[in-house]
């Protein structure tokens, strides 16, 4: 029997252990140069734009929230397919979150179901790249600008991807990254932010940091409640030899994905019954190889029988709306179609940088296997 293939793995290299090993040598642990030079280096990647780092994906968006002034009364429009941080954020703030469908194709979130879930009570858009595939980004930002919306990316999935060849969070409003041992680039746990000029990015590292400004050698002043989410510079010597690796990892997720394209051939849809992600080569990373599944098998059967086949799916994601917390703001079955059928059938093969074309062909096989009976 084959060894178990996860869905995800982190690839670290010997150089930055070596490196992360130096920095616990260096009498200097918490946010300190590493942190500096990890957003000089990720503010250089995004055309110059403002980056600060954090302790997660999650309060990169919080923060993006209380920057932009949204609290209560405000309600932001999101997808029902995320992870439920994207949601949990919303309510953070005060604010209520309102959800608009997905496209079965993409899944992601609908910008036309967008328009339509305007109302005068409206101020942000958190859009989700799922699996790194970017929304049309040009007709995000003419709804934003045409009903005067922020938008704070959720782009948590998608370091690497692109519009147009330029990379996201080189461009448009709030750009939250996430650096989670399962994205493409890690920090172990972390996250960055990328912002639109000096002001925000002073705001940001005050949220980051107690609300606290310092100045001279003892000048110390509070006037905004931030709270502890700043990156340790362990975090970001793991980031550093990550982010040297950025397009070595985009290209080997790209070749994968091929050849998972080129292993399943024209003729695995019509027959199975399951659905496969849109074949875009130009703007994603290919973060995650999704496959909605056919109703006549429960995901949990097939996730049971392909790991009796020694290997490990993920499940990306349950539907946002219909978790007790949100049932219990109002939301129900039925509201969201799509999501709905999405959430319920759809898997993610394993997609990792360090696997190669056996291990594509093993999970093919396998899948192929388990649902022709
Ligand atoms: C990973 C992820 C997050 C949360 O990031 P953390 O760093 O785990 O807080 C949010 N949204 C999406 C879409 C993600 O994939």
């Amino acid at each position: 029997m084959n060894e178990f293939l996860p869905f995800s793995r982190p690839s670290i290299d010997e150089a930055t252990i070596a490196s992360v090993a130096e920095t616990l040598r260096s009498g200097w642990i918490t946010s300190g140069p590493k942190v500096q030079e990890f957003e000089k280096q990720l503010s250089a990647y995004f055309g110059g734009r403002p980056v600060r780092t954090f302790n997660s994906g999650t309060c990169t968006m919080e923060i993006a929230l209380r920057i932009a002034g949204i609290g209560h009364g405000d309600e932001v429009i999101t997808t029902p397919i995320s992870w439920v941080a994207t949601a949990n954020v919303i309510l953070e703030v005060g604010a209520t979150p309102v959800f608009a469908d997905v496209d079965p194709v993409t899944r992601n979130i609908d910008l036309s179901k967008v328009e339509t879930a305007i109302t005068p009570r409206t101020k942000a858009i958190i859009p989700v790249y799922l699996a790194g595939k970017p929304v049309d980004m040009d007709r995000l930002y003419k709804i934003a600008a045409r009903h005067k919306l922020r938008v704070i990316e959720d782009a948590a999935q998608a370091i690497g991807s692109t519009w147009q060849g330029k990379p996201i969070g080189s461009f448009g409003d709030f750009v939250s990254f996430s650096f989670q041992a399962n994205k493409n680039i890690t920090t172990s746990e972390g996250g960055c932010l990328v912002l639109n000029n000096a002001e925000e990015a002073a705001l940001a590292e005050k949220y980051r940091l107690q609300g606290v400004t310092r100045s001279g050698y003892d000048g110390i002043e509070v006037d905004v409640l931030g709270g502890k989410f700043n990156m340790t510079d362990i975090a970001a010597t793991i980031g550093l030899g990550q982010f040297a690796q950025l397009n070595v990892i985009t290209e080997q997720r790209h070749k994968l994905a091929r050849h998972y394209f080129t292993t399943l051939g024209k003729d695995f849809e019509a027959p199975t019954g399951a659905q496969l992600p849109p074949a875009d080569f130009e703007n994603t990373n290919w973060h995650l190889f999704q496959i909605v599944l056919p109703e006549r098998i429960t995901r949990a059967d097939f996730m049971a029988r392909m790991k009796d086949k020694n290997i490990g799916i993920g499940y990306h994601y349950a539907p946002i709306h219909l978790f007790k917390l949100y049932r219990a703001l109002g939301f129900k079955e039925g509201m969201f179609p799509i999501a709905e059928r999405v959430g319920r059938q759809i898997i993610s093969l394993p997609m990792f940088a360090a696997m190669n074309e056996s291990d594509v062909e093993r999970t093919c096989v396998a899948m192929c296997e388990v649902l022709k009976n």
